[in-house]
């Protein structure tokens, strides 16, 4: 008899192994310029990763003329793609920062909650979507960061909020940059769908950089699944904005302790790929129209499955199928209601009615229109 025959098998994941997104143009030239540069090795990397990355990956989300970095106030490593990155910064704030707490937003990704939780962290929520406007409950989130206590981390979507594609508007923005520093509360950015959301990369860091401008301090996490699909190399970045460069270089060498133990040091080949497309003028315009074009194939997904609900006279409105941003949308479906459309349609969608708009075509709006007209009529 086996020693592990208590153990019970875990439910499946029921968003990994998800469609089949395609490699990047850039990205296959990129791997080829790599490939036939016989000078490169398969040495480790530092503990850190690679210093050219994690310099471009900085600038790529303050901006390249952020005072912050000129200043080396910021410091960033390369982790294992969002996940690791979230997960280096809890661990790093659960040992060394004054308050354990971190506020996420109700819902948010399925997997926050479980990171910060083994970081060492403790979890409660803020308030973030309304089921009435299907949009942001405003109000809620800010009574819910005022009455947070002082010092609080708060997790902040950066862009195209996962699984709701409900944003604040840049007005809304500033009125939580001023409530959360007034009562000193540390903004811990996730950035996953930078350049994914709007089709371009500056728009989608405006959150973050209003933050970094005021000279306050802040974590961001970047992953460049999605951004440059590289979903399954494992690339990301942890960037912590300090308030002068003393600290900046000591929180670094205490990052590292965190890394050390956990993976000792990350991957070359993503790193290497992101390395060589933005330090290229030409592979990184490549790149933004390469971007540009997934990010508006799922705007122009968004119109043309609210069209085909409004040429149906689906009863309600379904404006918020064009209003949301990002990858996914979420329908405001209910769990009879998805349910019914994987029996009767078989369209697979997350129980809480999120739609991955990426999984979508032309071919296959009209599919899920009549599935979702027979669904709510
Ligand atoms: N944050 C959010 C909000 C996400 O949606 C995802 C991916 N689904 C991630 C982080 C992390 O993804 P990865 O680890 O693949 O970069």
């Amino acid at each position: 008899d086996s020693v592990f025959s208590h153990v019970v098998r875990a439910p499946e994941d029921p968003i990994l192994g998800e469609g089949k997104p395609l490699v990047l143009n850039v990205v296959r030239k990129a791997e080829q310029m790599l490939v036939n540069d016989r000078s490169r090795v398969k040495e480790y990397l530092p503990i850190v990763g690679l210093a050219d990355f994690n310099k471009l990956s900085a600038k790529l989300i303050f901006g390249a003329d952020s005072p912050a970095i000129r200043e080396n106030r910021v410091t960033t490593v390369q982790c294992l793609s969002g996940t690791g990155s979230l997960r280096v910064g809890g661990e790093f704030l659960a040992r060394h920062y004054h308050q354990r707490t971190i506020y996420i937003p109700q819902p948010t990704w399925g997997n926050h909650p479980k990171i910060f939780t083994l970081s060492g962290l403790s979890v409660k929520t803020y308030r973030y979507y309304d089921p009435a406007t299907r949009g942001l409950n405003f109000r809620g989130l800010m009574e819910d960061l005022g009455s947070a206590p002082s010092g609080a981390i708060v997790l902040l979507h950066a862009c195209a909020h996962n699984p709701t594609g409900v944003d604040p508007t840049l007005q809304q923005w500033e009125q939580i940059r001023q409530l959360m520093r007034s009562k000193a509360l540390l903004p811990f950015f996730d950035s996953a769908y930078q350049g994914f959301a709007s089709g371009n990369l500056d728009i989608d860091a405006q959150s973050i950089r209003m933050f970094v401008a005021d000279g306050g301090e802040c974590f961001v996490a970047q992953s460049y699944a999605k951004n440059m699909g590289l979903y399954g190399e494992r690339v990301g970045a942890l960037s912590v904005v300090c308030r002068t460069a003393d600290v900046a270089s000591r929180v670094e060498s205490q990052l590292k302790l965190v890394t050390r133990p956990m993976f000792s040091n990350p991957p070359i080949h993503g790193a290497s790929i992101v390395a060589t497309i933005l330090k290229d003028r030409n592979m990184y315009n490549e790149w933004t129209i390469e971007l540009k074009a997934m990010a508006d194939r799922i705007i122009s997904m968004r119109k043309e499955l609210f069209d085909a609900l409004r040429a149906r006279g689906t009863p309600g409105d379904w404006s918020h199928i064009i209003k949301q941003i990002g990858m996914f949308t979420f329908t405001g479906l209910n769990k009879e209601q998805v349910a019914f459309m994987t029996r009767e349609y078989h369209i697979y969608m997350t129980s809480d009615g999120r739609i991955s708009m990426a999984g979508l075509s032309s071919k296959t709006v009209p599919h899920l229109a009549d599935a979702i007209h027979a669904a709510v009529t």
